[in-house]
């Protein structure tokens, strides 16, 4: 399998090699060459694998660079009942109407990135050693992108990470779980500013060439290739969960923020996953509810996104879309530069009177919701009510879109992307109470924290990475 750019001026690499990626160096995304195609005999093969072995049938079409006998036990070392508290890892519910819920948080941090992110953590530790190199990873977060991060990486040999972080805006709680990992390879930086300041900083750090390969400086953000793919298994594991046959076909409801999530959906159902429909949900930031209903692409500026209870979806320009429309039109790089440079001045683009775009409702089977704070709190409400189950506000977004645009005989999975002890004051707004603590979080609060905080330079960030690594 080769890699190539969404911008087209990338010479076909290899999955090692575009591993530690962040953007390609034309600045597009990356893409393989091709999506293999799993056929009926290899979807009934497949069928009752555990989690880890079917990760591993997949990754292995991807990541073929990878000896197998090195790719298994890294694949076996992530997905265990240990890290993700089930031998099922991932495992489906339905609720009284019939819907279905398929658990993706139950890893470290409580959230589905910990899906992608402790693959991650294994992936880059090998890949490193391999080559004798280290890698210093530079991140901004407001919250589950960070931890995700360091619990994926802590400890692992030849990797370390700086993550910055606006100083008194996150939860307690998510500052618990950030602060008081142990590890001298993780390092919190409050920024004394806010989560722009902090994204600010990583970008002008970055920009600069000398310090960046001076102290290998690398990024693990939403656009990393490898996040993706890892995403692709649940997809499958979900369908064969929620279906008797593989003659059977099922639609997903995900809750979308910067579209890698559904982008991985999407990828499943391209290699021949039997996929009805993807339901994508947005929260007020409504962008890709406006793409998938008309055709016109308009991000928006950070004054106008809104700050909402499902913050983790709080976004208006979702960096993985460049991935579907590349597909979409025809893997035309030279239209995907001239789209996203309307992207980048502002403008935004519309592909309405596109012929194209009559395919992606039809061949690839989107459609999309928003849900609003309201709605967020009715469907709490109503899921508690009838099932006596806690969705976190991002899950009840997808269910509340899910509920609406189900049809007869549909089976729809709904992707349940964080538990609601993350979010307990939109729980205690929604339910009067708070939700219950994981055994193995109580106490996080009473942990000793180590933080250092920063006025929002790039300069006093880069001395504090020097001195960090001297
Ligand atoms: C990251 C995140 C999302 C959005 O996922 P995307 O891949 O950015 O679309 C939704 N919910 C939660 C809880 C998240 O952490």
């Amino acid at each position: 399998m080769r890699y190539i750019s969404t911008r087209g001026e990338m010479p076909p690499k290899t999955f090692s090699e575009i591993l530690l990626m962040g953007l390609a160096p034309d600045g597009g995304l990356v893409m393989p060459e091709s999506y293999p195609q799993i056929d009926r005999s290899q979807l009934d093969a497949w069928r009752s694998l555990s989690y880890a072995d079917l990760a591993f049938e997949i990754l292995r079409l991807f990541a073929d660079d990878i000896p197998e006998q090195d790719l298994k036990p890294l694949v076996d070392m992530t997905y265990r009942a240990e890290v993700f508290g089930s031998e099922a890892i991932t495992p489906l519910s339905r609720l009284q109407d019939g819907t279905a819920i398929l658990a993706l948080s139950n890893g470290p941090t409580l959230a589905f990135k910990d899906m992608a992110m402790q693959l991650l953590g294994n992936l880059f530790e090998y890949v490193l050693a391999q080559r004798g190199e280290t890698l210093n990873i530079l991140g901004a977060t407001s919250g589950d992108t960070g931890s995700a991060a360091e619990y994926a990486m802590r400890g692992k040999q030849g990797i370390s990470v700086f993550m910055l972080s606006p100083d008194g805006r996150m939860s307690a709680f998510q500052r618990a779980q950030m602060y008081s990992l142990p590890d001298a390879n993780i390092h919190n930086i409050a920024i004394r500013g806010m989560f722009d300041d902090c994204q600010d900083i990583v970008k002008a750090v970055s920009a600069d060439a000398d310090f960046k390969a001076r102290h290998r400086i690398g990024t693990v953000n939403s656009i990393n290739w490898a996040r993706v793919v890892a995403q692709v298994v649940y997809y499958f594991k979900g369908y064969f969960n929620a279906t008797a046959g593989n003659d059977d076909t099922v639609s997903f409801a995900v809750p979308s923020g910067n579209f890698g999530n559904v982008c991985a959906g999407y990828i499943a159902k391209r290699m021949g996953l039997p996929v009805e429909r993807l339901i994508v949900a947005t929260n007020e930031n409504d962008v890709l509810c406006e793409f998938f209903a008309t055709g016109r692409y308009r991000p928006r500026g950070s004054t106008e996104t809104h700050v909402t209870s499902s913050p983790s979806m709080d976004i208006s320009k979702a960096s993985n879309f460049e991935r579907f429309v590349f597909d979409l039109v025809g893997r035309d790089s030279l239209r995907i530069k001239t789209l996203w440079q309307a992207v980048e001045s502002g403008q935004g683009f519309d592909l309405s009177s596109d012929p194209a775009f009559v395919r992606v409702a039809g061949e690839f089977g989107f459609v999309a919701g928003r849900s609003h704070h309201g709605d967020r709190l009715t469907t709490i409400r109503s899921v508690w009510a009838s099932d006596k189950v806690m969705l976190d506000p991002h899950t009840a977004d997808g269910v509340k879109v899910a509920r609406e645009l189900r049809r007869p005989g549909e089976t729809v999975v709904c992707l349940e992307t964080a538990l609601p002890v993350k979010f307990a004051e939109t729980m205690e707004e929604a339910l009067g109470c708070t939700p219950p603590q994981p055994a193995a979080l109580a106490g996080l609060e009473a942990l000793p924290q180590r933080v250092v905080v920063l006025p929002a330079e790039t300069t006093q960030v880069q001395a504090y990475i020097e001195k960090s690594l001297a």
